[in-house]
């Protein structure tokens, strides 16, 4: 049977918890729709190998991320994008490029990213070890008007796997 795609796209700091909703996500939906993840992560370990974090990269990355998941959202696919995507301009694109797009803001404030610090970036990038990393010494634009925002310093992971899905019913797509 012929099902809608749309894609949950996930932006903000690292650390501020993408990573951790978009698994939650995937477990609430795998056993009834075909869902892909694209996280920033995994795919800096494949398909842009090759890229750094200039803005120039950074755009790179995220235009090969908006590629291929127009290609699943258009054959009926769940598409769960989870990157920093730190420009407003990109984001804009995505929306353009991406039928069926529904931008989360996952929001945490700076101070708690650096607290969480789940994979040790902030306290390399604040030695200075690292640079370029975005909240530290790179901008981060935060969305003026994203469909949805969450709040993972106020809210439990499921609070704001909830909202994700009830915004999608909202907006058809479910
Ligand atoms: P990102 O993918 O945005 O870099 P991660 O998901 O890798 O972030 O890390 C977020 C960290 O914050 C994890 O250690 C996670 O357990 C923790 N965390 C605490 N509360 C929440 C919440 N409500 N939502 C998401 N993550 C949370």
């Amino acid at each position: 049977m012929k099902r809608n795609g749309f894609c949950i796209w996930l932006t903000g700091l690292s650390g501020a918890g993408k990573t951790t909703i978009s698994k939650k996500l995937i477990e609430r939906f795998k056993e009834e729709r075909f869902i892909e993840a694209m996280d920033g992560d995994e795919i800096r370990k494949g398909l842009s190998r090759d890229l750094g974090f200039s803005k120039k990269d950074r755009n790179e990355h995220n235009r090969r991320v908006i590629f291929c998941t127009k290609l699943l959202v258009r054959n009926g696919v769940i598409v769960n994008v989870a990157l920093i995507s730190p420009y407003r301009e990109t984001r804009a694109f995505a929306k353009t490029e991406i039928p069926n797009m529904m931008e989360v803001f996952v929001k945490a404030p700076l101070d708690v990213c650096i607290e969480r610090d789940p994979k040790g970036l902030y306290e390399k990038a604040l030695a200075g070890e690292i640079k370029q990393f975005t909240g530290i010494d790179d901008p981060y634009e935060e969305p003026l008007e994203p469909d949805l925002i969450v709040e993972t310093h106020k809210e439990t992971v499921d609070e704001s796997v909830d909202k994700i899905i009830a915004k999608a019913k909202e907006l058809g797509y479910l």
